[in-house]
């Protein structure tokens, strides 16, 4: 831990990451990441159309015969909803569309991806997760005091897509993820990895019952059985062509009337809660930072713009309460309560079984044999 205050001088990520590392010019080392590694492999003026549409035609040829080429988990977010547009207008490809219910999403979200669905004539398949199961799982993640609270949800719509493209044998998986506005990974402390053995331990401690339709899908079925056993490939377009959000946007409304929220991620009411209010109150994270350090990286934004939308608070107090009361309702729960779990003592990861020894591995041979880029602290 270290004990002065210390922010990077080029994007606006600080020491309320306590792993952070700075350089003798006050530079930290997401930016020496972002600027040594990713943009040595990364084409952010995207000239690597040609090489997005030879991967289009590799995918048409293996679909011929079947309903789908490929399948692509869609939020309502900006990421998602682009990436629906790429793969049919751009890559001339028909994917079948996904999305899991976790029972948070706000209307302008399904409004979203109805919108822009049915002007591209698109299927949905909607995985709808098992409310007592999530909320149980939800409210052990209350009780446990970790940092990730927004776990049981992030794992369900993880788990629904791959788990969904699988079963149906829809090899292809397309996701929004990019360098262009994810090339910064929130740190570990704050957004701690996909480990189910964590997930499991946390719920066996804290939860009332069975989780027998919870959609849950390991590192190691992720990463190994999936890819190897069940040739399930993962592609990621939004690297290969410009994505600058400001444009995006722009398409995205014009086209499709698409509505805008104030933050990433705050198409869902516990996630904004959370990211908004939870997170930084209780241990002094705010995600914003990682988001508005990806767009200075990336030229949208100015770190002086940065700084200046850090010192307004999130979201409003008057909506933070009203969603407290709002989530209160939904979980069942007293606001005395859920008051009383915020207050409570911090754990992470380290006071639940885990597999972060076993992940970090894993992860140190992605990078090594260049699968990885990202800079994760593990
Ligand atoms: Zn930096």
């Amino acid at each position: 831990m270290k004990n002065n205050y210390q922010i990077c001088k080029n994007c606006v990520m600080d020491t309320s990451d306590p792993e952070i590392t700075f350089d003798e010019n006050g530079i930290c080392d997401f930016c020496d990441n972002f600027n040594n590694i990713i943009l040595n492999s990364w084409d952010s003026e995207g000239n690597n159309y040609n090489e997005l549409m030879k991967i289009a035609e590799k995918i048409k040829r293996e679909g011929k015969r079947k309903e789908y080429d490929c399948i692509i988990g869609i939020s309502g977010g900006v990421d998602s909803s682009y990436l629906a547009y790429v793969a049919k207008e751009i890559m001339g490809l028909r994917p079948l569309m996904l999305t899991v219910d976790t029972g948070w999403n706000l209307n302008v979200a399904n409004e979203n991806v109805h919108q822009l669905l049915k002007k591209l004539g698109l299927d949905l398949e909607t995985v709808v997760v098992n409310w007592e199961e999530m909320k149980d799982l939800q409210l052990a993640f209350l009780k446990s005091q970790v940092p990730y609270q927004d776990t049981p949800q992030d794992h369900a719509i993880f788990a629904g897509l791959y788990n969904y493209a699988a079963k149906h044998r829809i090899k292809y998986v397309f996701t929004g993820a990019n360098y262009s506005t994810e090339g910064v990974k929130p740190p570990q402390e704050w957004t701690y990895l996909n480990d189910i053995k964590m997930i499991k331990d946390i719920h066996n401690t804290f939860g009332n019952i069975k989780l027998k339709t919870f959609p849950l899908c390991g590192m190691f079925k992720y990463k190994l059985y999936y890819r190897y056993f069940k040739g399930l490939k993962v592609v990621h377009p939004l690297n290969y062509i410009k994505y600058e959000k400001d444009e995006v946007v722009s398409l995205l409304k014009e086209k499709f009337g698409w509505e805008e929220y104030e933050n990433k991620h705050y198409e869902n009411i516990f996630t904004r809660f959370y990211e908004g209010y939870y997170l930084p109150r209780k241990f002094g994270y705010d995600k914003r930072k990682i988001y508005f350090s990806n767009l200075i990286l990336t030229n949208q934004m100015s770190r002086d713009e940065a700084m200046e939308k850090l010192k307004k608070n999130p979201y409003s107090e008057e909506q933070a309460m009203l969603d407290l009361e709002y989530i209160c309702d939904k979980l069942d729960i007293k606001k005395a309560y859920f008051i009383e779990l915020i207050n409570g003592t911090n754990k992470t990861f380290r006071d639940y079984k885990n597999n972060a020894k076993i992940i970090k591995l894993a992860i140190k041979l992605a990078k090594i044999v260049g699968i990885e880029k990202r800079n994760f602290r593990v």
